[in-house]
């Protein structure tokens, strides 16, 4: 006869074992195995309490006691297991994989790029200042890109190693623009003075791509003219930009340059905010990144696109978009641009 000790030594290894017995049940054929081998009539709780008989009356408390928590505990896991089994195979049916039940993992928001950010803002910085927006063909002729705004017939620049040439239409040759000057060219040949706007839009030289240089970039140009602008507007106006742009007051260096469009021409640079002057890959150790060339528009341009220069003046720049996002942004690789890496893209 089984004594009451060794009754409860098995009720406590069926307590021991029932939950992880219910948890490896993944059909509800399985969980019935389960159920049958710890409730059914011939199931292990149903053989050790069939042995209580000869227990006696205060031993058959206790362990009946105990019998029958184990019971509805393994009753309630039933019922538990059966709903989650039922489920998920309700899901495999449909096709579903994995548990549904789980917290979602999110969906990433979509957003613009950086380079758009940059370009609207700098957009939205002219237009503050009384500029409006004019836009432009990326496919040009060499008369728009190049004859119009006074590059000299053999200027390197129209060499095949800056210029992407297209197919001639014609007998024009059809090139990328390769700045987005030939606006101004468009613009005045179509209206009359004065004029003020920006040119947003995207660029292509044939370059070799490295931290500061790539293929395709985008430029603002600036345009004005009107019977009186000189050049310490230009010098104003850029001032304000950079301010507005950058959030405060930069070093600031016009230094004397060359543009076949442009006399005089000046060259813009702003102390380096990635480095803060001391010198970084972005600025190739100069302290200063160029942000943009600039000038009073020369007087052949003007008279290229019938209009007097000794009655015109005014002044153009272009503006390097990327070079700004970098500045703000404190990105010392122009690359990062371009490569789409979300990693890089998250954090605007
Ligand atoms: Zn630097």
């Amino acid at each position: 006869m089984p004594e009451s000790k060794e009754i409860v030594a098995a009720l406590e290894k069926i307590k021991s074992e029932y939950a992880a017995a219910a948890k490896a049940a993944k059909s509800s054929a399985e969980l019935g195995d389960w159920k049958a081998k710890y409730l059914g009539k011939k199931g292990e709780l149903s053989s050790v309490m069939s042995s209580m008989g000869a227990l006696g009356a205060e031993d058959k408390k206790v362990v009946g006691r105990i019998a029958n928590e184990i019971k509805s505990a393994v009753e309630a896991l039933y019922e538990e297991q059966l709903e989650a089994v039922h489920s998920s195979e309700y899901l495999a049916r449909l096709g579903v994989v994995g548990d549904v039940t789980l917290p979602s993992v999110g969906v990433p928001r979509g957003r613009t790029h950086p380079l758009y950010d940059t370009l609207e803002e700098i957009s939205s910085i002219f237009i503050s200042l009384g500029f409006s927006v004019a836009d432009g063909p990326e496919i040009e002729d060499d008369y728009h890109n190049f004859a119009a705004l006074n590059f000299p017939d053999a200027h390197p620049a129209k060499e095949m190693q800056d210029t992407f040439y297209v197919s001639s239409v014609g007998d024009k040759e059809m090139l990328l623009r390769t700045h987005t000057s030939p606006v101004q060219i468009r613009a005045m040949k179509s209206g009359k003075p004065p004029f003020k706007f920006i040119a947003p839009g995207r660029v292509y030289r044939h370059e070799a791509i490295d931290a500061a240089h790539s293929y395709v970039f985008h430029q603002v140009e600036g345009f004005c003219v009107d019977n009186k602008t000189n050049l310490a507007d230009l010098k104003t106006v850029l001032e304000m930009f950079i301010e507005k742009y950058f959030g405060k007051r930069l070093p600031i260096r016009f230094r004397p340059s060359y543009f076949p469009f442009t006399e005089p021409s000046v060259e813009v640079d702003v102390e380096c905010l990635v480095c803060s002057g001391a010198g970084c890959k972005a600025c190739k150790n100069s302290g200063y990144i160029e942000l943009l060339g600039a000038g009073m528009i020369h007087p052949n341009v003007l008279s290229n696109c019938g209009l007097d220069p000794n009655i015109w003046q005014g002044y153009a720049f272009g503006i390097g978009v990327e070079r700004f996002a970098m500045q703000k942004y404190g990105v010392d690789d122009m690359r990062l641009f371009y490569k789409n890496e979300m990693r890089f893209l998250g954090q605007f």
